[in-house]
């Protein structure tokens, strides 16, 4: 039998609602954007037909929920950004649209925490977005609840509020793209695979946290998310 030279790292998995089971995580795929009043407000001049564009964060950002954040490192503008989370049960490519919801596992809440000054940069520079969206901690993460269990329902209520004032609020029904559509797309691009996550965008309403600031972000029928900003960890 082989021997790691190093400690190997953690398998990162979710609670999965109603049992002890756990959800092993692979990939976080994220929708860049996925709510035409969040592109309309980020008032950047976006195409608002573009096909879903994805980035990824490592799975080692997850953060559980009730647990810290720290304030990261090299930003002024630390943003919240409650996303719908489709779990991918099994896996695919080319998945026809009719047939991506076979390929769901679940569905959860999540938070795209981003540096938007550095995002910003990113995009102004025509770089790759990882500075501004997949750092440490960029990806809390609540329980999953199984689609068996809850259904596919595609009107849920998504809401995120901080120290209890509410900041964002919409219906995943105003989403662009359909779980079910971003699945199809997203298989177009890379197989996906039992594990896969999927970020599937933010509605308007956006904005910056501080460090003791509490975010309690809900979906309606799904298990809720509450994370709490911390300062910056000594590195
Ligand atoms: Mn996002």
């Amino acid at each position: 039998m082989s021997e790691f030279a190093l400690p190997p790292p953690d398998i990162v998995s979710l609670p999965i609602a109603g049992g002890d089971e756990r959800f092993p995580v692979r990939r976080i795929y994220c929708v860049g954007r996925n709510y035409l009043a969040h592109i309309r407000e980020m008032n950047e001049g976006a195409d608002e037909r573009d096909p879903p564009f994805f980035f990824q964060k490592p799975r080692d950002a997850v953060v559980h929920d009730g647990e810290s954040v720290p304030y990261p490192p090299l930003t002024s503008s630390f943003h919240h950004e409650v996303e719908l989370v489709v779990a991918i049960g099994s896996g695919g490519a080319d998945i026809p649209q009719a047939r991506a919801l076979d390929h769901v596992f679940g569905y959860g809440v999540g938070i795209d925490l981003t540096r938007r000054d550095l995002q910003t940069v990113a995009k102004d520079k025509g770089w790759p977005w990882e500075m501004g969206k997949s750092f440490d901690a960029s990806a809390p993460l609540g329980a999953l609840a199984r689609a068996r269990d809850v259904g596919h329902r595609t009107d849920r209520r998504i809401a995120l509020s901080v120290n209890g004032a509410v900041r964002q609020h919409s219906t995943i029904a105003h989403m662009t793209w359909s779980a079910a559509e971003v699945v199809s797309k997203l298989s177009e691009q890379y197989r996906l695979e039992p594990g896969d996550l999927i970020m599937t965008g933010t509605p308007e309403g956006v904005g910056a946290v501080a460090a003791g600031d509490r975010l309690e972000a809900t979906i309606e029928g799904l298990p809720g998310l509450t994370v709490t900003i911390v300062a910056e960890a000594a590195r």
